[in-house]
C-alpha cells in the first residue's frame, strides 16, 4: 500500500529502488521465546551464511580506489563474524535461554558491547561500532525476503538506517547504493555535505522510516524535496521519471554556464571557488572554472582508516590536488578533526563531554606538534608544485593564528634548506567559525592573510544549536539576525584591511542565499562543484548595486520572519546562461 514519509532533502538526485533496512545499533527488538530451539538455531546460521556470503562477493566486487579503504572495513567484519565467541554465545543463548534469534543478537551484542566499554584504549573501546555492524548484518538478514531480488548485495538499493557516519558513506557508495534514508540528520551535517560530493541521494530527517519501512519494499526516494514515497503508485512514477528529466534538463541549461564569467548584471564579478575532496570534485572544480579550491578538508584523508597517514601520504594527495587545479590556488585546510569528525585512530577523544567545544581543530593540532608539523611539511612540500594557501579551522583567538604561522615559516625554513622546492610565501588565513573569532577579528586581522567564514560551525556556535540535532533542525538556521549582523561585521572588518573574504559553510552553495551574501559585501563564495553553476547562476540574474542599497532594511530585520521576507523581494533570478 502506498505511503509517504516526509523528510529533509540533504542531497539532490532521485532514486527508485528496492529498501535495505538497517536497523538501529541497539537492537530495538523485545525478550521473546521459541519452542523450537533446532529452527531457530537453524534460522540464525542461515542468516549468518548469507551475511559472510554478502560481504565475500562485496569484497570480490571491490576496485579501485575505495578497494584499500573499504576491504579493510570487510576484512575486519569478516574476522568478528567468525568469531567464535560471538558465534557460541548466540548459539547458548538461544540452546539455554529459549531465546529468539534476534533477541540473542540483542542480548549478546549488549554483553561484547560491556567488555568494549571497560577498555582503556580508546580504539578498541571504539570497535563496538563494528560490532554494532556485524550484528546488524545479521539482524536484517534474519528478515529478508529469501525470494526478493537483490539478496546478496546491496547495489541498486536504498538504504534506510537511523545514521550514517561520514567513513561510511563511500564504503556505501562503492557498494552501489543509490540513495540512503535516515531517520535522524541535518542537511549541513558532514555526512550530508560528503553525500553531495558524491552525488548520492540523501534525505535525512524521515523519522518513522524505520517503522514503516520494511526490507524490500519499493521507494521512491527524492535528495530534493526530501519526499520517500513507499511502494509508489502510478502517479510517483510518472513524477519520478518527470523528475529525472527536469534534472537532465537543468543540468543541460547549467552546463552552458561553464564557460560564462560569474559577474552581476551591473558588472561585478564574483569569485566562486570550489569545496573539493575527492579526485572528481577536483576534476569537476577545474572544469566549471572555478577560480580555485577555496577549501579541502584535509580530515577526509584522516577518517577512513586505522592508520594516521604520513607525510609522503599526504604530501602525495595535496601535490594532486594542486596539480589538479592547474595553477588555480588551492586552500588546504588544516586538520578539523572532533566532534562528529572522530577517525579511526584513536586520535580524537573519547567521550570528551562536550565534542563540539573540545579538543578539536587546531586545539588538536598544537596539542599534537609532531602530528601538526608533519601535516605543514606535506603541505609546504605540495606548494612547490603551484599555488597553496593554508587555512586554520577552529580558531579562537589571535595566538593560535601566531603559532601556526611561525610553525609553518619554520618548517618551510627547514625544507628549504634541504633543498626542497617550496613557495616564497603560503597565505595563512583562518576559519572564522568560533564566535569569539567574528568579534575580536579587528584585533588580529593583521596576523592573516585572508578570512573564510565557516558558516555552518558558525551558526551552531553563535545560536548554541547543535548542527546535527535533528530536534533543533528548525532552530539551526543562518537567516537569524545575529548571524547575518555578524556575517556583516566580519566583511566589514575584513574588506577594511583589504583581506580577502569568503564564505566556505554550506550557506555559500545554496543558490538562494547568494543575493544575501552579495549584499553583505561578501564577493568570494567556496562551494561544492555540484552547486556552483546554481550559484553562478543566481549571481547573473542579482545587481550588486541594488542588494547593497536594501542593506538597511535587511539590518532592521527583526526575525528570520522579516529577513526571509527581504530574500523574496530580490529581483527573481534572470535565468542567465541562454
Ligand atoms: C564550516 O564550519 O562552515 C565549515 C566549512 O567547516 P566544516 O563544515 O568542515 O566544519
Ligand atoms: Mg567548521
Amino acid at each position: 500500500m502506498r505511503r509517504e514519509l516526509p523528510g529533509q532533502g540533504a542531497s539532490r538526485g532521485s532514486a527508485l529502488g528496492r529498501a535495505r533496512v538497517r536497523l538501529p545499533h541497539v537492537l530495538d527488538v523485545v525478550e521473546e521465546r521459541v519452542e523450537d530451539v533446532a529452527a531457530e538455531l537453524d534460522r540464525l546460521h542461515d542468516a549468518i551464511r548469507i551475511v559472510r556470503a554478502e560481504m565475500h562477493g562485496l569484497r570480490q566486487r571491490l576496485h579501485g580506489a575505495l578497494a584499500q579503504e573499504v576491504g579493510e572495513f570487510l576484512d575486519l567484519h569478516a574476522l568478528l563474524l567468525d568469531d567464535p565467541e560471538l558465534l557460541h554465545g548466540l548459539d547458548d543463548l538461544i540452546r539455554d535461554g529459549h531465546y529468539t534469534a534476534d533477541y540473542a543478537l540483542r542480548l549478546q551484542r549488549n554483553r561484547i558491547a560491556g567488555v568494549f566499554e571497560g577498555m582503556d584504549d580508546p580504539y578498541l573501546r571504539s570497535r563496538i561500532d563494528d560490532i554494532d555492524q556485524v550484528i546488524g548484518r545479521i539482524h536484517a538478514a534474519l528478515h529478508r525476503d529469501l525470494g526478493a531480488p537483490g539478496v546478496g548485495g546491496i547495489a541498486g538499493e536504498i538504504l534506510v538506517t537511523d545514521n550514517v557516519a561520514p567513513a561510511e558513506l563511500a564504503q556505501l557508495q562503492g557498494q552501489g547504493v543509490m540513495a540512503v534514508v535516515t531517520t535522524t540528520g541535518n542537511p549541513l551535517s558532514h555526512t550530508a555535505i560528503l553525500a553531495r560530493s558524491l552525488h548520492l541521494p540523501l534525505v535525512v530527517g524521515a523519522t518513522g522510516a524505520l517503522q514503516k519501512i520494511n526490507d524490500g519494499d519499493v521507494l521512491a526516494v527524492d535528495g530534493g524535496s526530501g519526499r520517500v514515497v513507499v511502494e509508489p503508485g502510478a502517479a510517483d512514477l510518472r513524477e519520478h521519471r518527470a523528475r529525472l528529466r527536469e534534472l537532465a534538463r537543468e543540468r543541460k541549461q547549467l552546463r552552458r554556464l561553464r564557460r560564462e564569467p560569474s559577474r552581476t548584471l551591473d558588472g561585478m564579478d564574483v569569485k566562486l571557488w570550489a569545496n573539493a575532496e575527492s579526485r572528481e570534485d577536483v576534476a569537476e572544480a577545474h572544469a566549471l572554472g572555478a577560480a580555485g579550491v577555496g577549501l579541502y578538508r584535509t580530515e577526509f584523508l584522516f577518517l577512513g582508516s586505522r592508520e594516521l597517514p604520513d607525510e609522503e601520504a599526504q604530501f602525495r594527495a595535496y601535490r594532486d590536488l594542486v596539480l589538479g587545479m592547474t595553477g588555480r590556488t588551492v586552500t588546504i585546510r588544516t586538520l578539523d578533526l572532533g566532534a562528529d569528525k572522530a577517525d579511526r585512530s584513536g586520535l580524537v577523544l573519547e567521550n570528551e563531554p562536550n565534542p563540539a567545544m573540545g579538543l578539536r581543530g587546531v586545539r588538536l593540532s598544537l596539542a599534537r606538534p609532531a602530528l601538526f608539523d608533519t601535516q605543514l611539511r606535506a603541505i609546504a612540500r605540495a606548494s612547490g608544485y603551484g599555488p597553496v594557501r593554508l587555512l586554520v579551522p577552529m580558531v579562537s583567538a589571535r595566538e593560535e593564528v601566531v603559532v601556526v604561522r611561525a610553525r609553518l615559516d619554520r618548517v618551510l625554513g627547514e625544507l628549504r634548506s634541504a633543498g626542497q622546492e617550496v613557495a616564497e610565501h603560503i597565505p595563512v588565513g583562518a576559519m572564522i567559525e568560533v564566535p569569539a573569532a567574528a568579534i575580536a577579528l579587528p584585533a588580529f586581522i593583521d596576523a592573516l592573510d585572508f578570512v573564510s567564514l565557516g558558516t555552518n560551525d558558525l551558526v551552531q556556535y553563535l545560536l548554541a544549536v547543535d548542527r546535527n540535532n535533528d530536534a533543533l533542525a528548525d532552530m539551526y538556521s543562518p537567516l537569524h539576525p545575529a548571524v547575518l549582523r555578524l556575517l556583516y561585521k566580519v566583511a566589514r572588518t575584513a574588506r577594511a584591511r583589504g583581506k580577502p573574504v569568503s564564505v566556505c559553510g554550506e550557506m555559500a552553495g545554496d543558490a538562494l542565499f547568494a543575493p544575501l551574501l552579495l549584499a553583505l559585501g561578501i564577493e568570494e563564495l567556496s562551494m561544492h562543484p555540484g552547486t556552483l553553476l546554481e550559484v553562478r547562476r543566481a549571481i547573473r540574474g542579482s545587481h550588486l548595486g541594488e542588494l547593497r542599497a536594501r542593506v538597511p532594511a535587511l539590518m532592521r530585520a527583526r526575525d528570520r520572519a522579516g529577513i526571509e521576507a527581504w530574500l523574496q523581494r530580490q529581483a527573481p533570478v534572470a535565468p542567465g546562461g541562454d
